[in-house]
């Protein structure tokens, strides 16, 4: 057996960074920029108001006061998008909206607030004045000309990760599409002669296909683009043929067919068609883990994946060992997600030396993290999954965690879960 650390360090041995593509910026939250974006002009491009108010000389209003205002001379007004030639001379003031670019002479924006503008609405438009009724500082309530990006500046660097707010910047500077790494298509293959295709009516003796959907929706989850190839039955002949449909992938993988039975056609077809490891691993639930290649023939490989077909175990083995693969072939750094660390609410017995991933639900308390146990452990129990919102790790050489001990936790999300909260649906 070999530990889950030299399981992953052999397949993200074997891939590398994809390509990249230039595509609408939209579409690539989740994506890792291929190129340096250099700032065309300031943002904002002119010094515009942070505020509705009036746009003033601070010198004009240094001594205003609600007993003692300065009154100025209204001159004319300006909106957001509009532009004006308009200019403050001193002792005259012009009516500016939030966003809007502050006039030539103008150094301050006074809000409504410090004005007497409610006062006046009715007689503004007969009698242009208005009163200031605070001195400010000069700049006060002005967002000045590349206060946020300045001209040529690098905003961002290749190799980043995008972000929501990476995507507003690049929209900011005017980019409607930019270079990333582009998305793994990862195929995905359910085998078992048990195992039926969702769209078919129950049949005796056989299982709903719930592998390929989960499976698919973590590739989904984590940037990679599903390609879904069906289910194959545990028959070499078939299995090979399903096998090269996914061959314009990046990736297989597969579900299924990789433990000792006589119907565990997988690693046949792998060591037949290409190059196979083929590990038992030291980890539980998922011990059987088959990794190989796939020769193409035209000289390319496809990395195959080979999990096991326990509903659990083909989600955790692909949370552990194809989540990093993605993030690798996609230009991500962080393969390995930071862990917790939080307060077991279960003992939890280790009796064959393999590291064990229990699901647990994680909620924090007074500052500290708890995790207690999802319920029944089974490797067939999907709801486990659904229930959970981490994985408690407990290492190999520990024949039992205590309830009270701290344990290690990976976090699948940071949901409002909440400790002790059994979720029956
Ligand atoms: P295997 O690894 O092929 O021996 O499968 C282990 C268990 O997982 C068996 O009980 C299978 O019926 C079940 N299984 C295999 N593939 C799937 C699938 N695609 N969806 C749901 N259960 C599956
Ligand atoms: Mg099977």
């Amino acid at each position: 057996m070999i530990s889950v650390e030299e399981a992953l360090d052999k397949i993200l041995n074997f891939v590398e960074v994809l390509g990249r593509e230039e595509k609408p910026i939209l579409d690539c939250l989740g994506q890792v920029l291929a190129e340096d974006v250099y700032a065309p002009f300031d943002v904002p491009p002119q010094d515009n108001s942070a505020m509705d108010g009036y746009a003033v000389k601070a010198k004009d209003i240094a001594e205003a006061s609600y007993e003692h205002p300065e009154v100025l001379r209204v001159v004319g007004e300006v909106a957001a998008g509009c532009v004006s030639n308009l200019t403050v001379d001193p002792g005259t003031a012009v009516r500016i909206m939030t966003g809007a670019f502050v006039p030539q002479g103008a150094d301050v924006v006074v809000p409504f607030e410090d004005t007497d503008e409610a006062d006046r609405k009715a007689t503004l438009a007969s009698s242009p004045e208005i009163s200031i009724r605070v001195g400010l500082s000069s700049g006060s309530n002005i967002r000045r000309r590349g206060e946020d990006i300045s001209k040529g500046e690098l905003v961002m660097k290749m190799g980043r990760p995008l972000r929501p707010a990476h995507i507003g910047v690049l929209a900011s500077l005017g980019k409607r599409t930019v270079a990333v790494i582009r998305r793994p298509m990862v195929g995905i293959l359910a085998t078992g002669n048990e195992v039926l295709e969702i769209d078919k009516p129950v049949l005796p003796g056989k299982i709903y296909n719930s592998n390929s959907y989960s499976l698919a929706a973590q590739v989904l989850m984590y940037g990679g683009v599903p390609k879904l190839l069906g289910v194959a039955p545990d028959d070499v002949g078939q299995l090979t043929e399903a096998v090269r449909h996914g061959f314009d992938c990046d990736m297989l993988v597969t579900s299924g067919g990789v433990s000792l039975g006589d119907y565990d056609v997988v690693k046949q077809v792998l060591a037949a068609e290409g190059d196979i490891s083929f590990w038992t691993v030291r980890m539980k639930p998922g011990k059987p883990l088959a990794f190989g290649t796939f020769e193409r023939g035209d000289g390319k490989k496809i990395p195959h994946l080979g999990l096991p077909g326990n509903p659990v175990s083909s989600m955790i083995t692909f949370e552990l060992f194809a989540r990093p693969t993605i993030f690798k072939m996609m230009g991500r750094g962080n393969l390995i997600r930071s862990n917790i660390t939080a307060i077991l609410e279960d003992s939890i017995k280790n009796s064959d030396g393999r590291r064990i991933f229990a699901r647990v639900v994680v909620g924090n308390r007074n500052g500290k993290y708890f995790a207690s146990l999802t319920g029944t452990q089974g490797s067939g129990v999907l709801t486990s999954m659904t229930k959970a919102n981490g994985l408690a790790v407990i290492p190999e050489d520990t024949k039992e965690v205590k309830r009270g001990t701290a344990v290690e936790v990976i976090m699948f999300d940071w949901d409002d879960l909440e400790i002790g909260e059994k979720i029956n649906n």
